[in-house]
């Protein structure tokens, strides 16, 4: 009798990740239960039905991006759910913003607390290298065997030595590895993030005026990089009051920029400090403002900007509109442009005569770092989730078990 596993989904797709390992004593764990990227604003009801919701199971998540833990307020009220301690914060501003609360207590591990026991398995989550802070791969062992899931990773971002060391000295014995492979058949660029640090340099080198970029605000990676370039530059980065809230909860035991760090600003804009007021956070607003500027205080000056949609009718306002001296950056994924939330930025700023440019790097690994990943573990079979591309692409990932969703193998 030994573990088995059913990837309930993600073996053809990109996201709404969910995967079960049951002991044969009947225990489950279940790492992850994620949207699916291209589920209807409002629709409910997604969870994979090879989910069987009767009798119970504990919810690991590995990461909080939303393909990874959309889908927990669908779970079972009465399942634990483990996620690490800054994933835990995350997830909970992204759940007020988008105006489903959780309603739910989340368990949390933290980085440096090693393998923890849950009934008859043992977890060891290893902090990696993601464009989501907090991110872990999860060792799980149980029955005899040793199952290792990559969840969402990269080789190239500033925490990329985490994942060297995991590959150097990597867990043993590994009987299933579990790995992503969102990048596999595409050629999107793979930079280091301290490149990009040097390709933001140069754009705020040569515009004269202010540089407006648009990025996530959860990805603390690129808030680094941009801030790191506003200070080499002699510019001042200046962030909204949501970025502010994600370090403000965050930047405490990590030395991360957060308001009242030189060269960083909060922009107090009416929209979200309304937003903030009605959930009760003036207090919070209050702090920010004592580090902030208003938006009229950038009309002009050596300033990097950050820009979003919901951010441009309290700058017009106020009379901040791009011009030919300027330029902006959209940084993420390039395909999020057909979307007008991302795209209305651009727009505005391409009306105003700004240069446009495209500063970014992949938040998951390069096709030659997922291949080498799975080499330095040398696990006994690969099984591939997360990725739409692995029929063609699988070449070099050693016995690649190919699933279909909801199939559930037997580890030999
Ligand atoms: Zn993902
Ligand atoms: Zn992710």
């Amino acid at each position: 009798m030994t573990l088995s596993l059913t990837v309930h989904r993600g073996t053809q797709q990109i996201g709404g990740s969910c995967i079960e390992i049951r002991h044969p004593e009947g225990s489950r764990l279940i790492l992850d239960a994620g949207r699916p990227l291209d589920a209807p604003e409002g629709a409910s009801g997604l969870l994979p039905d090879s989910l069987d919701r009767g009798g119970s199971a504990t919810v690991l998540i590995s990461h909080p991006h939303q393909d990874h833990w959309g889908l927990l307020g669908e779970i079972p009220s009465d399942w634990p759910v483990w996620t690490g301690a800054g994933s835990a914060k995350l997830i909970s501003i992204t759940a007020d913003v988008t105006r489903r609360p959780l309603n739910r207590e989340m368990r949390t591990w933290d980085s440096r607390s090693g393998p923890f026991a849950v009934g008859p398995f043992t977890v060891t989550p290893y902090l990696t290298d993601h464009s989501a802070f907090d991110a872990y791969m999860l060792l799980v062992e149980g029955a005899g065997k040793r199952l290792l899931y990559t969840g969402d990773f990269r080789r190239h971002g500033r925490k990329s030595v985490l994942v060297d060391r995991l590959m150097a000295n990597s867990p043993r014995d590994i009987d299933a590895l579990l790995i992503e492979g969102t990048n596999l058949g595409t050629n999107k660029p793979v930079k280091r993030e301290e490149d990009l640090e040097t390709d933001f340099v140069g754009l705020f080198q040569r515009t004269k005026g202010r540089v407006f970029v648009a990025w996530s605000g959860q990805n603390i990676d690129r808030t680094v990089t941009i801030y790191r370039a506003a200070k080499r530059t002699g510019r001042t980065l200046v962030i909204d009051l949501y970025t502010a809230d994600v370090l403000d909860r965050i930047a405490s035991e990590t030395g991360l920029p957060h308001a009242g760090f030189p060269n960083f600003k909060v922009v107090v804009t009416s929209g979200l400090k309304n937003y903030y007021v009605k959930n009760g956070r003036e207090d919070f607003v209050t702090r920010m403002a004592k580090d902030g500027v208003s938006a009229s205080a950038l009309v002009n000056g050596p300033y990097v900007i950050m820009l979003r949609r919901t951010l441009l009718r309290d700058f017009e306002s106020k009379g901040v509109v791009p011009d030919a001296n300027d330029a902006f950056n959209f940084s993420m994924w390039r395909g999020y442009l057909s979307d007008a939330h991302h795209a209305n930025p651009l727009e505005w700023c391409r009306k105003g005569g700004a240069e446009i440019a495209y500063i970014h790097t992949s938040g998951h690994a390069a096709p030659t770092d997922l291949r080498a990943f799975a080499a330095a573990i040398k696990p006994k079979l690969v099984v591939p989730v997360h990725g739409m591309k692995w029929d063609e692409e699988s070449a070099g990932f050693g016995d690649v078990r190919r699933l279909g969703d909801g199939q559930t193998l037997v580890l030999p």
